[in-house]
């Protein structure tokens, strides 16, 4: 018999090609009239284009972003918020911009509007990082959930095939977990099957063609579905160790998530096999684990840790790191059944069930 909580984020979406024109008239319509645009060091040039979009009421660029939202970084981006009066933010980039506006509504509870570029899906959770000391810390709330996002699949056909392969496996990552939670919420699993659905369709399509705007608009809405099942879904297993890789080792956030997916799947398989037979089903593959790590291949995405630099040595101390507090996951974790998964993923083997 069915059975479930469901509580609904409050989001706030324009999505269409050419949709980013509507920017200054849906800031006006929310009120905001000084707003501090946010990009990462290299993307400053599309960010002044977000300024001179926005005239008389972009008060500052902020081109600063940086993975994994450092608190240093959040407090530059305090002073210069404080210094110009900036009344909200404007997120123009990936998961790195748009965590840095999380951070600032939570920290300073000014309003975030995010255009997402990449496909991390971030602007629809709640959840919100930081990294400090070599430890990324995480949480919910709902004060860092976008006031407005826009998406517009023109603004991702820049995005190179070697970056939007594994920001699409980090999309695909958030909805998996959530197919294979412990026990399926329904309204979560219809939107995180939906975005499996999309995302394993148009991601080879785009490697293939990156100027398929058709192919880029359903990656866009994938990912975003993908983002609405992490934020109203559950983390697991998978998001302690990418959190583990990213906040400890600073590993690149997309490429932990596209290799150590397949083996989180692989991990719980067992003890999820209904939702783990639906994800295959919704790749349109046997076997969801090895699916995922075939779809890697074909998208050209690292498959090993070996790949990304991460060094064998490091590997007790992360399997340390990712169970030193306790996990609420389907298949029981100990730090020996971690280190053997991580084994398997440094190497780069096929996933198999433990
Ligand atoms: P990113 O934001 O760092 O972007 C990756 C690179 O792509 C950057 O160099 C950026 O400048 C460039 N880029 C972005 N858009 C581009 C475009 N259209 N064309 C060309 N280059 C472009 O990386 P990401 O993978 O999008 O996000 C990773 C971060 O997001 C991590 O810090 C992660 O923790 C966070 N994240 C958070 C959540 C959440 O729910 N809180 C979810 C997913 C990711």
């Amino acid at each position: 018999m069915l059975s479930f909580d469901y509580q609904a984020l409050p989001w706030n979406i324009v999505f269409g090609v050419g949709s980013l024109q509507r920017l200054p008239e849906e800031l006006a319509k929310l009120g905001y009239r000084r707003a501090m645009v946010l990009t990462t060091p290299r993307r400053g040039e599309q960010g002044q284009k977000i300024v001179e979009l926005l005239a008389e009421h972009a008060v500052s660029l902020f081109d600063r972003a940086v993975m994994h939202v450092p608190v240093a970084t959040v407090e530059q981006a305090i002073a210069e918020m404080d210094r110009t009066g900036a009344d909200c933010s404007v997120s123009l980039g990936g998961g790195s911009t748009t965590g840095l506006g999380k951070a600032l509504a939570l920290k300073k509870q000014l309003p975030n509007i995010v255009i997402p570029t990449t496909y991390a899906g971030s602007e629809m959770t709640n959840i919100w990082g930081m990294t400090e000391h070599g430890r990324k810390l995480t949480g919910r709330d709902n004060a860092v959930v976008p006031k407005l996002t826009i998406y517009d699949p023109e603004l991702t056909l820049g995005l190179p095939p070697r970056i939007a392969g594994p920001s699409g496996l980090n999309a695909m990552a958030q909805a998996a977990v959530n197919v294979t939670a412990a026990k399926i919420n329904p309204m979560v699993s219809m939107m995180a099957l939906e975005a499996v659905r999309l995302l394993s369709r148009s991601l080879p399509k785009i490697i293939n063609n990156p100027q398929d705007l058709e192919a880029r608009s359903e990656a866009l809405f994938g990912a975003s579905l993908a983002g609405a099942s992490l934020g109203t879904g559950v983390t697991s297993l998978h998001h302690r160790l990418c959190h583990t890789f990213g906040g400890s080792f600073n590993t690149p956030h997309a490429e932990t998530h596209t290799i150590l997916l397949p083996h989180s799947i692989a991990y719980n398989a067992l003890a999820t096999s209904e939702g783990t037979r639906q994800l295959a089903s919704a790749m349109g593959v046997k076997d969801a684990a090895v699916g995922l790590f075939e779809l890697a291949k074909a998208v050209g995405a690292p498959t090993s840790l070996k790949e990304i630099g991460f060094r064998e040595e490091d590997l007790d101390r992360a399997a340390a790191i990712a169970t030193e507090k306790p996990l609420n996951n389907p298949e029981p974790v100990t730090e020996a059944s971690i280190r053997r998964l991580l084994e398997d993923a440094y190497m780069g083997f096929e996933p198999s069930s433990f």
